[in-house]
């Protein structure tokens, strides 16, 4: 891939610009996955695609992303790190990283931070416990996305013990030694409301976080069913423990380093290197800005696996394109949830296009 699209802002490019680049840069990783892999040629043939000409985004033959949960693809035979993660059904996605595509992913993640953070690395409280950390070779989505996001961070401390407690003392200490300086906060959003925000507010511990970031992503299924929506996370962190700047993101491991990004305005964002597209749920037919479907996403990071243009099992909708008013460029969308029975659901009625 080349890698000058790194060197702008990760936001920069405007819809002309941006939509040239995905087509471009997606034609070239579909023949490269064609050619690599052998599975993936098969069902781009079985569905009419193997010889298509792609005019825009939408043209693409997106995989329904549970299809990694089913069969492994990969074409890369120099796979340095695998990642899985599991769904509720026990069922586990397994991705292979070769050398370029998890630079490309440490790329990305550092562009993006960068506009939200600045370049200087912050003292990091990590809310989760230092055993994710077990075995280097092979991560859960858990440890991957921990140690993204640690490259972020210095002196970093994870608060909860084996047992998932919070050490309330470790991070009195912690708060106390940086209080006069921005500090970086890590964590799962579920995690972080049971187990940082919860213990925090029904002991009535006296904490300010008003020099804190806080980063959270994930786990939105858990926290509908304890009723608490993003705003209500948002509303309590700030009356609670003063905390006021709080960045939820959206991605997922089969596209690690393609993250989405809320901004100050409560959007999340595309950078330059992703996009996403939103399609009826039965026809699958893209769907115009403001109409809530099925959230397809397109990363131009994946190069050792076909994972760039998939079919999640969430509903989002696109609330604008190029003109948020934090400045920021490119789509910006929010998610809504999964889609009813998305786990009870086989590959192969995913599977339609
Ligand atoms: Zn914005």
């Amino acid at each position: 891939m080349n890698e000058d699209i790194f060197l702008l802002d990760p936001y920069a490019l405007k819809k002309e610009e941006k939509n040239a680049l995905m087509v471009a840069r997606l034609c070239e990783l579909t023949h490269l996955h064609q050619e690599h892999c052998q599975a993936y040629a098969n069902i781009l043939e079985s569905f009419g695609y193997a010889n298509k000409n792609y005019g825009c985004i939408e043209d693409f033959f997106a995989l329904p992303v549970r299809i990694f949960k089913e069969i492994d693809l990969l074409s890369s035979k120099e796979i340095v790190k695998t990642l899985t993660s599991s769904g509720t059904t026990g069922k586990v996605s397994t991705i292979y990283l070769d050398k370029l595509t998890a630079q490309l992913q440490t790329k990305a993640l550092i562009k993006i931070m960068q506009s939200f953070l600045g370049k200087a690395r912050l003292p990091m409280l990590i809310i989760d416990t230092k055993e994710i950390l077990q075995d280097r070779n092979h991560f859960s989505a858990r440890a991957a996305g921990v140690m993204g996001l640690s490259n972020f961070g210095r002196k970093h401390t994870y608060v909860l013990d084996a047992s998932m407690q919070l050490d309330i003392g470790m991070l009195k200490d912690f708060l106390s030694k940086y209080k006069d300086q921005p500090i970086l906060i890590f964590g799962f959003t579920y995690m972080v409301w049971e187990y940082f925000f919860k213990p925090i507010n029904e002991n009535k511990i006296d904490i300010d976080l008003s020099n804190a970031i806080l980063f959270h992503s994930g786990g939105w299924k858990k926290l509908e069913h304890l009723k608490v929506s993003n705003a209500l996370f948002k509303e309590s962190f700030q009356k609670v423990c003063n905390l006021r700047r709080i960045h939820n993101f959206y991605g997922m491991v089969e596209q690690v380093g393609s993250i989405f990004v809320e901004c100050e305005a409560g959007h999340l964002h595309t950078p330059n290197f992703a996009d996403i597209i939103i399609r009826d749920p039965l026809s699958l037919e893209p769907l115009g800005m403001h109409q809530e479907g099925l959230i397809e996403l397109c990363s131009l990071l994946p190069h050792s696996y076909p994972g760039h243009v998939l079919l999640s099992e969430d509903r989002g909708v696109i609330l604008g394109e190029d003109d948020c008013a934090c400045g920021r460029k490119g789509k910006y969308f929010s998610v809504l949830g999964r889609i009813k029975s998305a786990e009870k659901r086989g590959c192969s009625d995913t599977f339609i296009k």
